[in-house]
């Protein structure tokens, strides 16, 4: 474990609360930051804030409501559909969004100290969003480390898994049972298994299924996103 401080941009899903744990693992002081822009439910950010309350860490909530101003969408606004045409980014997609995020949370860690960011960004399930890719995050890493004349390095845990490797990262951590019950990921805003019908709990179900029915003999003990 490194005796240094992480910040962790922690939604209270399953991809950011298996960051969490793996940077309880990894590091020796841990923050969260959790971004409110108007999500679709409160309870995205009241999950958070309970997880973070179980995992003791400290959890700092930003205003970044000015993402809906910018590009009202169907993760913010409730009078528009969730859709997800073929060949097209879903209207899920929030144009910068993660380069806003990441950019606040730099910030925010500069100010307490800490280099290390961990976020739950996975280019190998993305769904076209060009601010989840690798070069991208290492592009705005340099970018930051230069605007700020400070060494931060953003960490990528999940980058090059898929849904199945995510949950298996997460038993290895020993937090399986947890993310499988706490998270929220479902749109319509039903904590664990969700409600089984929009985009995101028919992606958590597929990626469950698949670790499960994976044979558990001979996996690797060490994750496949050590650092
Ligand atoms: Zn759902």
């Amino acid at each position: 474990m490194k005796n240094e401080k992480a910040i962790v941009v922690f939604s209270g899903g399953q991809d950011s609360t298996t960051c969490l744990f793996w940077a309880k693992k990894n590091y020796s002081e841990v923050e969260t930051i959790t971004f409110d822009y108007g999500q679709r439910h409160k309870l995205e950010i009241e999950c958070a804030a309970s997880i973070a309350q179980d995992v003791g860490v400290q959890q700092t909530v930003l205003d970044m409501s000015l993402l809906n101003q910018l590009a009202p969408n169907a993760l913010t606004r409730h009078d528009v559909e969730i859709s997800h045409e073929e060949g097209q980014l879903p209207n899920t997609f929030v144009d910068g969004r993660n380069l806003l995020f990441l950019s606040f949370a730099a910030i925010f860690a500069k100010q307490r100290g800490a280099r290390h960011l961990i976020t739950g960004v996975c280019e190998t399930d993305f769904s076209g969003y060009p601010d989840c890719r690798d070069l991208f995050i290492k592009s705005l890493n340099v970018t930051l480390n230069l605007s700020m004349d400070y060494d931060f390095v953003i960490h990528t845990p999940l980058m090059w898994l898929n849904k199945a490797e995510t949950w298996q990262l997460s038993d290895e951590l020993g937090a399986f049972e947890y993310i499988q019950n706490r998270t929220l990921t479902c749109y319509n805003g039903i904590i664990g298994s969700g409600c089984g019908e929009c985009p995101a709990c028919k992606l958590r179900k597929t990626g469950l299924d698949q670790y499960l029915a994976m044979p558990k003999d001979g996996l690797s003990t060490q994750g496949g996103a050590q650092i």
